[in-house]
């Protein structure tokens, strides 16, 4: 194992990966965001202000859980729930919108634009642009828009317009797609909260540098409750907002090791899937170099998941970087494990999580079972289901 490097270079490398892989007319939108971002992150007054944020109106710190009847299930190590499911909107990605919105507002654009895959990005999005009186548009696939039609209809009275992109697959990546058109043609007056630890430099640092809470907090409960560290973490891992935000805290403490989960769809033999880990190639898509899922020729290849936010055929640089110095190891759940699992926690925890969770718990329930009683993972919560009752409901009952 190689030690890694905590912080990109300037221009957003992680090892050989990331970037800034855009178009020139977005170039000096994406340096003055950079600058402005450095300027942020060490002004006491814009960190109390976000603190602020988190605490009041998305409510951190949120609970580090332990789920006590699953650890008795599965009858292995010990098993906490980091409660992201339990911030306002119902996922991390608030912790991400707000620190940007903050931004944004620094920069003087009052015009906010976004993608979004399951519509978690979009909600918390609209919903920051509205606590701060921004106009607000987002960019979501049409199919994605018909499995998540409860988010669609939360965005529009949050004031958001949602409009649907119907280009190639419909989903996330075309909305990516749509998203930076919009920011090329109107950058002056526009800012664009990107959704995860994607995209060109200063995207995946700061997406992270928003979401690291989880992990600074997850590590101060758990030496608070155990007097020590973790054995495990694990996380599901789309873009990879809510892992790295886990882990990164994590990555100095050698003895802890961590695990992120993609999504393994119909399976790995069967090509519907989005794990980029397994079978997927080096490559550069919308502003970053990293690992995804294309043909010889670079073509993106179509992906499949049951949820919609893991559903994405690139995976955040920084995932790569820490794959290569084995510090990180990734692993993938199926569609069907991902079901069980999200019945499992439900029905024995009293929490329903969202289907991208569900990823993580999945592999929980594989591993937890080798692990010594005396042995503690930390899992990330990421989500809550409450978006996905209606199409596991399909699947399930
Ligand atoms: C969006 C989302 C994810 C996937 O995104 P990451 O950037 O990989 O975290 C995971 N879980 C939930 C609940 C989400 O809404």
């Amino acid at each position: 194992m190689r030690q890694p490097e905590l912080v990109p270079d300037a221009r957003g490398h992680f090892g050989p990966y990331g970037g800034m892989f855009v178009p020139e007319t977005l170039m000096s939108a994406l340096h003055d965001l950079a600058a402005e971002y450095e300027r942020a992150k060490h002004d006491s007054e814009f960190q109390e202000e976000l603190a602020g944020l988190l605490r009041d109106f998305a409510g951190r710190p949120t609970p580090l859980y332990l789920a006590v009847r699953l650890t008795n299930h599965l009858a292995g190590a010990k098993i906490y729930l980091k409660r992201e499911d339990l911030l306002h909107t119902g996922a991390h990605k608030i912790n991400n919108a707000l620190g940007q919105i903050l931004l944004a507002r620094r920069m003087g654009k009052h015009r906010i634009i976004a993608e979004t895959g399951a519509g978690q990005h979009g909600v918390a999005t609209a919903t920051v642009a509205a606590r701060f009186g921004c106009e607000c548009v987002i960019y979501m696939g049409a199919t994605d828009m018909e499995r998540q039609a409860l988010n669609v209809a939360r965005m529009r009275f949050l004031g958001a317009k949602v409009i649907p992109v119907t280009a190639g697959q419909a989903t996330l990546k075309e909305a990516i797609n749509e998203a930076m058109r919009d920011w090329v043609t109107h950058v002056r007056t526009t800012h664009y909260i990107l959704g995860s630890a994607l995209g060109s430099h200063p995207y995946p640092m700061m997406v992270r540098d928003f979401h690291r809470v989880i992990g600074v907090e997850a590590r101060r409960q758990i030496l608070e409750r155990e007097e020590r560290l973790p054995d495990l973490l694990v996380a599901c891992v789309g873009g990879g907002s809510n892992a790295i935000g886990l882990f990164h805290p994590f990555l100095d403490d050698l003895s802890v090791r961590m695990i992120g989960v993609e999504a393994g769809g119909e399976g790995i033999s069967s090509g519907r899937h989005a794990a980029r880990f397994q079978g997927g190639r080096l490559g550069v898509l919308q502003g970053t170099k990293t690992f995804l899922l294309a043909n010889e020729d670079g073509q993106i290849e179509l992906t499949h998941s049951v949820s919609a936010g893991l559903d994405y055929a690139a995976i955040g640089p920084e995932h790569s970087y820490l794959r290569d110095c084995g510090r990180v190891t990734y692993d993938y759940a199926t569609d069907d494990e991902a079901l069980a699992a999200f019945r499992l926690l439900a029905e024995i925890e009293g929490i329903i999580p969202a289907l991208e969770t569900a990823h993580a718990i999945a592999h929980v329930t594989k591993i937890a079972p080798k692990m010594s009683r005396e042995e503690m993972i930390i899992v990330s919560c990421s989500g809550r289901g409450d978006k996905d009752v209606a199409q596991a409901a399909q699947r399930l009952l």
